[in-house]
């Protein structure tokens, strides 16, 4: 059945039928209202599977995903003109150009944390560069992968866009046919077997992978600030962020204060986590286990409660850990906050060197010069100074890792040229002839 799906839209692609402007900007228009009629189910959706208040799965999901395809109609018929370049002497009355084009079939698959926006954003990219796509929501969460299929169905022919629903049996499956591209979001380990499968067939990917994401706080930073923007960007969805910040990095002269202000804003910003109340669940009882047991590692500065029955996990802060506790040797990927302090920011560089490249990076500092020293040292996949998380939130940033924590990158334009291949083609003139160029001429050789 997937091999007959992936047949029906090699064949509608090859038909011509996605490539047009028009249709593309009318294919994104449709998906633009198919959410927007589909909103009460999808937030119905999100509370059933993440317990997600409908503030924040508007914020962070149905918002985020108008604005992307708002943003993206309106600049689309720029980034798909041919851009033209110059020609070398030797070419002499030719023309060259760069001519986007779609791969053709693609394959999406996405995780649980963002089940809404992290299976559409990267749809909107792959019908704005002109391609079909299977989208494979995650099974973890459900309702929306239920949502999302009904939705993509009435919008779409199953020829142009079509969901398949499953877990890691489907997943497989779907591995192992002939895509033209394959966008991933979820975890390294799985990326890597992403990576394998397209090997085999030499498909390009697009990994969006996590890891752990360092927050530096130096001694200079706004500290009010600094504590509201680390618990709002870490505990966001219970932590259950790819670019969350996992650990933080404080200096010894500001610990104190820090600690005393995270917990402030802990309480302001979540009054009654334990009741759920505008509070994000853990996903499933097997990623619940194994939060809780980090509870026990070093000792709990705030927080540290947990309501098993609810799956609930209470804003946490972690002070006293190593790296050699359980809760720094994976991505935390929930409300668990652990906190060093430093007293050289060198050796807080040279520890982060030491691990693969994180997805994100933060650092609170008034100071250029360790700004620039931070962001000149360290290769992250992007960050922000003075804030959390919010680089994703604007288009006009390519939004991926680097090394482990991924390759490729979208949001935007860039989701638009992660589905494009970029074609060069040279147009000569055929009104006059270099004779020179042609062997055997030394002459050639100057203009080389
Ligand atoms: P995951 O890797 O377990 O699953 C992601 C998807 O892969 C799901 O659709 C799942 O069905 C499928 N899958 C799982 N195991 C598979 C296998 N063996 N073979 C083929 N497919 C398989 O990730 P997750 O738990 O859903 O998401 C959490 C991870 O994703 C975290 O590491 C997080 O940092 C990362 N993430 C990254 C981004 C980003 O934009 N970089 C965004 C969100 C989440």
């Amino acid at each position: 059945m997937i091999q007959e799906l992936i047949a029906q839209q090699r064949a509608y692609y090859h038909s011509g039928q996605t490539r047009a402007l028009p249709i593309r900007l009318l294919q994104l228009q449709k998906l633009y209202d198919g959410i927007q009629t589909y909103e009460t189910k999808i937030l119905d959706a999100l509370k059933q599977d993440l317990n997600k208040s409908q503030f924040e799965a508007y914020v962070t999901e149905i918002g985020y995903t108008l604005k992307e395809i708002s943003f993206v109609k309106k600049h689309l018929g720029r980034w798909m003109k041919p851009q033209k370049v110059k020609g070398t002497l030797l070419q002499a009355g030719g023309k060259g150009r760069i001519v986007p084009e779609p791969y053709g079939v693609t394959l999406i698959i996405a995780p649980w944390n963002y089940p809404f926006q992290l299976a559409m954003a990267p749809l909107i990219g792959a019908i704005a560069a002109g391609n079909t796509a299977i989208v494979k929501p995650s099974e973890l969460t459900p309702h929306v992968s239920a949502v999302i299929a009904e939705l993509l169905r009435e919008v779409y022919a199953e020829e142009y866009i079509a969901v398949v629903e499953g877990g890691v049996e489907i997943s497989t499956e779907l591995l192992a046919q002939p895509f033209d591209h394959i966008f991933f979001t979820g975890s390294v380990a799985v990326g890597k077997i992403v990576m394998e499968a397209a090997a085999k067939r030499l498909t390009p990917v697009t990994l969006e992978l996590g890891g752990k994401s360092p927050c530096i706080v130096h001694d200079d930073a706004n500290l009010e600030v600094a504590a509201r923007r680390i618990v709002w960007g870490k505990f966001v969805n219970a932590g259950q962020t790819c670019v969350a910040p996992d650990y933080v990095y404080v200096h010894k002269h500001v610990k104190d204060k820090l600690i005393a202000l995270i917990r402030e804003e802990i309480q302001k910003q979540y009054a009654n986590p334990l009741q759920g109340e505008g509070y994000v669940r853990i996903v499933s009882e097997r990623h619940f286990q194994r939060l809780a047991s980090f509870l026990t590692n070093g000792n709990v500065l705030a927080g540290g409660k947990v309501n098993q029955e609810k799956l609930i996990i209470e804003p946490t802060l972690l002070g006293n850990v190593t790296w050699d506790d359980a809760v720094m040797q994976e991505e935390i990927f929930g409300p668990i906050l652990p906190m060093f302090e430093y007293e050289d920011l060198d050796r807080v560089i040279q520890t982060i060197l030491q691990h693969p490249k994180p997805l994100a990076l933060y650092a609170f500092t008034e100071s250029k010069r360790v700004e620039d020293e931070i962001v000149t040292r360290i290769s992250y996949g992007g960050g922000c100074i003075n804030d959390t998380i919010f680089h994703l939130g604007s288009p006009y940033l390519p939004f991926g890792g680097v090394g482990e924590s991924g390759m490729g990158s979208y949001h935007g334009e860039y989701s638009f040229r992660a589905f494009s291949h970029y074609k060069s083609v040279l147009r000569q003139s055929s009104k006059f002839d270099l004779k020179f160029r042609y062997y055997p001429s030394e002459s050639a050789l100057k203009f080389i």
